[in-house]
């Protein structure tokens, strides 16, 4: 039988889309375009530029495993370093020949000749046999409905469309929101800022790291003149990693116990103050939210130009922000770090499958796949970091090469013309999901809170097995949960 070539398209640049590009590559694959909507690729590196922005994973973890980089300035790289790095890698694999900017996907639709309609907002039309979303997670910004928002006289800026040209310094500043961003954002503007004014509805744990320290000396030269130790104190540091998390999140254990007990040292150290302490002491289990991670918050929320404010907003005015004890605070700029739409994956884009069937039908009860990947009634359509992926646990760039030499091998079968189409079956999504459920039930994201990760159905979109159950998983596709033509 003669080979034919798949005609692959990507939609994101990110790190799935980018590791996805290099594995098909690596593979052999030639027919790829990737489509970015964004003028540079990086995903989330590249639309979060916000004063303060960090990895809170440590730099040398925090990488490609195909790519590892010696020389990171600091122990947890800044957001800027991160975004270049993604931009080097692409230069350096040679991907970005692949890669289309500010080509944003609108519709794709699988049509009558078993193929994947895909549109783009210019209204460019292309045609693909595999159509593979790595579209991310945390990516559409949430912006809270607040009485009285629209009005506001001053910039109102979220987080991940931060504008470059605002002007912070001796502004009287409201950040509202705490989870990562949140912190991070306090933490860089409140140094010279007139005011800042923290608007914290759920406190949140948040561990102290030395996050601005410097990678140590001779750190980037001894790795740069062994690649092979680098390699393998990678894989030591990233599987290390992962297993630790995986361990004190999944299951109760003293170990979890200690990282929680570390977690209230941090606040009961960090804070002597007794009635700002009762404030920002949450009232639910230590790692249950996704953690915070930082080594400055707290000083700056103690600092004589900061105020935390835990009494709900009752409205915005056009000069400031009144909470719900009638109390008005004069306000020149509103920063919302107020998170994102995190289930929404490849959507608002419009997915139609097999039948006519639209993503936003079949995820009517909240996004649902098969490993992470497979979507029943969406035939040649996978996801790399979809739902369930370990976002919580495990290496997102580890995740994102399983799944994507996952994937290499249904587009070897088409290649090799043992089949033409693959569909994962209605039955194998379910039963996946069913054991998802189950494991879900000892993590410590189901001990009552709310956070991004839950669904609006409830459910904690989240990995809840190890990585060896995930390497053995997305090892070798498994026919039987699949139809195939
Ligand atoms: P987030 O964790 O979802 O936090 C959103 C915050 O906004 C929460 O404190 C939430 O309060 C608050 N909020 C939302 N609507 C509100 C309203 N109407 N009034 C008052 N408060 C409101 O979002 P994020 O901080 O952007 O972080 C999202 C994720 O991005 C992180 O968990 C992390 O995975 C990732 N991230 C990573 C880094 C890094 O260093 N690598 C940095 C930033 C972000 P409630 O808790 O009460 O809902």
């Amino acid at each position: 039988m003669t080979e034919r070539e798949p005609r692959v398209v990507i939609i994101g640049a990110g790190v799935a889309g980018i590791t996805t590009a290099h594995v098909l590559r690596e593979r052999g694959f030639t027919d790829i375009t990737v489509l970015e909507k964004g003028s540079d690729v990086g995903g989330v590196w590249y639309w979060n530029h916000y004063p303060g922005l960090r990895c809170d994973v440590p730099s040398q973890i925090y990488q490609f495993g195909f790519a590892p980089k010696p020389d990171w300035q600091h122990a947890w790289a800044t957001g800027a370093a991160i975004q270049r790095y993604h931009r080097d890698v692409v230069e350096q694999l040679g991907l970005a020949e692949l890669i289309r900017l500010d080509t944003e996907v609108t519709d794709a639709q699988w049509d009558e000749d078993r193929h994947w309609a895909v549109t783009t907002a210019a209204g460019e039309q292309l045609v693909a046999d595999f159509l593979i979303c790595a579209t991310g997670v945390l990516h559409h910004p949430f912006i809270p409905e607040i009485p009285g928002l629209a009005d506001f006289a001053g910039p109102v800026v979220h987080t991940a469309r931060w504008d470059d040209e605002l002007v912070t310094d001796g502004r009287r500043i409201a950040v509202i929101g705490t989870g990562s961003t949140g912190v991070q954002v306090v933490s860089a503007l409140q140094p010279d800022a007139a005011s800042i004014d923290h608007y914290v509805r759920s406190a949140q744990w948040i561990l102290w790291a030395p996050t601005s320290v410097r990678q140590f000396p001779g750190v980037a030269a001894l790795l740069a003149r062994f690649p092979k130790l680098h390699r393998r104190l990678y894989r030591l540091m990233a599987f290390g990693g992962s297993a630790l998390l995986t361990d004190v999140t999944t299951r109760p254990s003293w170990r979890r116990r200690a990282v929680q007990a570390y977690a209230r040292a941090c606040l009961r150290i960090q804070l002597r103050n007794k009635d700002l302490r009762a404030k920002l002491q949450p009232d639910y289990e230590p790692l249950c939210k996704r953690q915070v991670v930082s080594g400055t918050y707290y000083r700056a929320i103690r600092a004589d130009n900061a105020d935390l404010i835990t009494e709900g907003i009752a409205e915005v005015t056009p000069h400031g922000i009144r909470t719900a004890d009638g109390t008005h605070r004069d306000t020149d700029v509103i920063v919302l770090a107020t998170g994102f739409h995190a289930h929404n994956y490849m959507r608002p884009m419009r997915l139609q499958g097999r039948d006519g069937i639209s993503i936003d039908d079949a995820w009517a009860k909240g996004p649902r796949a098969y490993q992470m990947t497979a979507i029943p009634g969406f035939p040649n359509l996978f996801t790399v970091l979809g739902p369930n992926s370990p976002t919580g646990s495990i290496s997102l760039q580890y995740t994102s090469e399983l799944t994507a030499r996952y994937i290499a091998q249904w587009l070897t079968k088409f290649r090799t013309g043992e089949l033409t189409t693959v569909e994962v079956t209605d039955q194998a999504t379910t039963r996946f999901n069913d054991d998802v459920a189950i494991a879900m039930g000892p993590t410590v994201w189901n001990t009552g809170c709310n956070s991004w990760y839950l669904t609006d159905g409830g459910n904690v979109d989240l990995w809840p097995f190890d990585r060896a159950t995930m390497k053995a998983m997305l090892g070798s596709p498994d026919p039987a949960a699949f139809h195939l033509s």
